[in-house]
């Protein structure tokens, strides 16, 4: 896969991943559905090869880079999601699948410098090298404190999102309004507003990304 079009937004290299505020999209009638793997909640108006993965259903928004401007705090759904299903770079959008050692590198923020664990689960997508050295300098968040590994492999386990209550179907969030983690063969899954992929990582080889750089 060939590198996407690159966003620069006042100075700033727009991550893969970032929304931008034109992918605005209607979101959707939340329904009670009953589909082939059971009982749990579909939109309407549901177009299954669209809204709906690992059996979840996922949050619309519209894909649209470049489009107003991006909101770097948040993740656009469908580009994560695809950045986690190909291991994509969530920086530049090109493969990770090019390191001689067929590992692909995570960075990640640590304040208190504890590294990624093996079997870890992450919503954040692999970074390619130059990526990765760029958003130490750049990155607020990542200034802060960071720890970086290489791993063998990531496998999706589940997702990150809105669980609804089966009987009232109301939409509940985990601590702090954060998204909840549901695995692929939970059945709360049905039940999920998905808004992120979930992978789990092994395989895990903590790295100094100066040394990694340098080689
Ligand atoms: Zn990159």
């Amino acid at each position: 896969m060939t590198r996407p079009r690159q966003f620069y937004w006042k100075g700033v290299h727009v991550p893969y991943i970032a929304p931008w505020t034109g992918e605005q999209k209607p979101p959707g009638k939340v329904v009670l559905r009953k589909g082939r793997g059971g009982q749990g909640i579909g939109y309407d108006d549901e177009l299954s090869h669209v809204d709906r993965r690992y059996d979840a259903l996922w949050i619309r928004r519209a894909a649209v880079r470049g489009l107003g401007e991006p909101d770097l705090a948040a993740v656009h759904p469908y580009r994560q999601r695809q950045a986690m299903s190909h291991m994509l770079c969530q920086v530049c959008g090109a493969s990770t699948y090019n390191r001689p050692d067929e590992r692909h590198l995570f960075l990640m923020r640590s304040a208190d410098g504890r590294p990624i664990g093996e079997g870890e689960e992450t919503t954040t997508p692999p970074v390619c090298e130059p990526c990765a050295v760029e958003s130490v300098g750049a990155c607020p968040h990542l200034r802060k404190g960071y720890t970086a590994a290489l791993v063998d492999y990531a496998q999706i386990w589940g997702v990150a999102g809105l669980v609804y209550d089966p009987d009232t179907l109301t939409p509940l969030s985990g601590p702090e309004g954060r998204p909840i983690s549901v695995a692929l063969e939970s059945p709360l899954i049905r039940w999920t507003l998905a808004t992120a992929a979930v992978v789990t990582l092994h395989g895990v080889t903590t790295v100094d990304l100066k040394d990694l750089a340098a080689q």
